[in-house]
């Protein structure tokens, strides 16, 4: 896996803790919709959604399905 040959994107989106409320939209546009199954949910008593880096195609759909703009889009180099 290392050893492929990966794609290198110029920015990466990233899901905010503190604002998502966690209703699975972009979960579901990301598994379901023509996304890459890139959004993973962490049950930890509640959920807790992030995105996997590795997988994201960076279509956008997340960002652009959030009700409350929990999905942001950080340069790379800019987050962690
Ligand atoms: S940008 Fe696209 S592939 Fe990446 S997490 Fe969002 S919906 Fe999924
Ligand atoms: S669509 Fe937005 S609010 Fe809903 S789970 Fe995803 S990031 Fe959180």
């Amino acid at each position: 896996m290392a050893e492929e040959k990966k794609k290198k994107y110029k920015f990466d989106f990233q899901i905010k803790t503190d604002i998502c409320m966690d209703c699975a939209t972009c979960w579901y546009v990301c598994n379901f919709e023509g996304g890459k199954g890139a959004v993973v949910v962490n049950y930890n008593g509640g959920a807790y959604y992030a995105i996997d880096k590795e997988l994201c195609s960076r279509c956008g759909r997340c960002a652009r399905a959030c009700p409350v703009n929990a999905v942001e889009r950080l340069s790379v180099g800019e987050g962690a």
